[in-house]
């Protein structure tokens, strides 16, 4: 019997499961709950599950869990980073913010990473595989144990590419929103992409509430090439289209992420096509000073330099935001903690 991912299945999928080895329905929204819900961590927690059943479904469908290989704690904000073990020996990370809003989550989509962006050390080795949806819930569901508290945001903005991981991604989103599940709003979660402008516009299509974040990162054709091997790909102009598709499509205003490397997209003839680019279109432009990875020489601009872009954007009405830097004192930047986890 080919084994099961019994996290990844929706309340239909498991009822159906459950069915052909004679239980009703009722208990398969039973354990559905204990799994997504309450997060369990192993059959055996499934308090109102009979002994023999809980044999059974050890026996034919294994419950993924993540094991927490490591946790690093920031002193200064309570920022968590966690690295976890998948099943097959891989790993992976995962951070929680804490605002005053509620506790945020970042997730990763995939072991490793194959976009290729310049600055990114996520992608240095390459992609190894695509996580499956049970594997991107329970990092929320461990993170959401470990700290005994309700787990309100959840961005995909770790490792991976969510849109090169489609099929996953969109099971990912079902269950995690889903009111027998968590039950987060749609409105709560948001997706980053480097922008894969056909899956964009399959998702615009769904006419979900999540926000799309595109990762622009820079203000002309020429430059984006310069960091962003998709732009190989698909050019700006397409992205940017792809981009008023969404919002079009679902009114979710549309989130550009731009990181400003010194010297190479964070100049005033950089803020003024960036202003031009993006005109008209009702968006939030995020800035997030470039945090340097030691096999580049990408630089950080001065805060002042930073705030000065920010002007400059402002003063043309463009909505814009300095990403607040969290956890400073741990593995910054997204894919660090899990390289030099590998390295040792
Ligand atoms: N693949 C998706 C999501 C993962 S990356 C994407 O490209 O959007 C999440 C965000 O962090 C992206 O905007 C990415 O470009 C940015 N990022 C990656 N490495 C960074 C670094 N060293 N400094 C600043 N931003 C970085």
């Amino acid at each position: 019997m080919e084994e099961i991912d019994i996290k990844s299945l929706n309340l239909k999928e498991l009822t159906g499961i459950l069915e052909d080895i004679g239980e009703k329905p009722f208990r398969a929204k039973q354990i559905y709950q204990w799994i997504h819900e309450k997060g369990a961590a192993s059959y055996d927690d499934m308090t109102n599950i009979s002994k023999q059943l809980k044999e059974k479904l050890k026996e034919h469908y294994p419950l993924t869990v993540l094991r927490q290989e490591m946790v690093q704690i920031s002193k200064i904000d309570g920022t968590r980073k966690y690295l976890f073990a998948l099943s097959d020996g891989n790993v992976i990370e995962s951070v929680l913010m804490r605002y005053k809003h509620g506790n945020s989550v970042c997730i990763s989509s995939q072991v490793g990473c194959r976009m290729g962006c310049r600055f990114c050390a996520s992608t240095l080795d390459g992609k190894v595989r695509n996580l499956r949806a049970s594997e991107m819930l329970d990092q929320i569901y461990r993170i959401g144990a470990d700290i005994g508290e309700r787990i309100s945001n959840v961005v995909v903005m770790g490792t991976g590419e969510p849109l090169d991981n489609y099929d996953n991604l969109l099971k990912f989103i079902e269950l995690l929103t889903d009111e027998n599940g968590l039950n987060i709003s749609q409105r709560n979660l948001t997706i980053s992409t480097c922008g894969i402008v056909p899956k964009m516009r399959e998702l615009a299509e769904r006419k979900l509430q999540i926000t799309l974040a595109l990762s622009l990162h820079a203000s002309s054709q020429e430059k984006r090439l310069r960091l962003m091997p998709i732009a190989n790909k698909y050019d700006i102009s397409e992205v940017l289209e792809a981009c008023r598709y969404y919002f079009e499509q679902t009114k979710r205003r549309v989130t550009f992420e731009y990181s400003l490397v010194n010297g190479v997209n964070d100049t005033a003839e950089d803020a003024k096509e960036l202003t031009a680019l993006v005109k008209g279109m009702n968006c939030h432009i995020n800035l997030i000073p470039v945090n340097p990875i030691k096999e580049r020489d990408y630089v950080q601009p001065s805060s002042e330099r930073v705030r000065d872009f920010k002007n400059k954007l402002e003063k043309n009405g463009i909505n814009v935001t300095i990403r607040r830097e969290m956890g400073r004192d741990i593995d910054g930047a997204c894919g660090q903690l899990r390289k030099r986890y590998i390295e040792r």
